[in-house]
């Protein structure tokens, strides 16, 4: 099925082609770099859960077409060689996460960020149930749903599968993040955020 990313304002959007709970991958990461982003972008009321988790899902570049706004994203990474974050500049939206490497192919989208997901039933069909939780550092975190370790480990394999697939498939060469000639279309700005 198709879904629909969009930031607060409308101005950014995307569609997301191919989405099934088997193509792409769930999890909920309560890692302080993801904090300290939701922070840097004030929206932790909107994306991190009540235990401070963040819900992304790992998705195909190639499964990604912009319809406008893609001028108005920006790009930035909190360690020199970190995550590149992408967010809508005109509202503080995130949007998703990838590695700088665009050669790597692979997206983390923010679930909060997909249109009709307020209704979590919807989004549970479309991409499934959060596959696994990561970066734990409560007990609280740990105890919540599909938290252990094999829930982790079977998740990691998950992942893997896709990205191999991808990577042979030839999916970076046809992310929209990446020009004609190879090159990102975005620069990576390093902030420093408190984490
Ligand atoms: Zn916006
Ligand atoms: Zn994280």
């Amino acid at each position: 099925m198709e879904l629909q990313l969009q930031c607060q304002c409308g101005q950014v959007r995307a569609r997301l082609s191919h989405m099934q709970p088997k193509t792409v991958n769930r999890a909920v990461c309560y890692c302080r770099f993801c904090q300290s982003y939701l922070r840097f972008l004030g929206q932790e009321a909107a994306f991190a859960d009540t235990q401070g988790g963040t819900d992304v899902f790992q998705m195909s570049p190639r499964d990604v077409t912009f319809e406008s706004g893609f001028e108005l994203i920006r790009a930035v990474k909190q360690t020199e060689k970190g995550a590149a974050r992408y967010y809508a500049g005109c509202c503080n939206t995130p949007l998703f996460n990838g590695v700088q490497n665009l050669k790597v192919p692979f997206l983390g989208v923010f679930t909060g960020s997909i249109q009709g997901f307020d209704e979590p039933r919807n989004a549970d069909d479309a991409i499934g149930p959060v596959r696994a939780r990561v970066n734990k550092q409560t007990d609280e975190q740990w105890a919540q749903p599909n938290a252990d370790r094999m829930s982790v480990l079977r998740m990691l394999l998950h992942v893997a599968r896709l990205m191999l697939f991808w990577f042979v498939r030839g999916d970076a060469k046809h992310s929209p993040l990446c020009a004609d000639n190879g090159q990102p279309r975005l620069s990576v700005e390093r902030i420093r955020v408190k984490t």
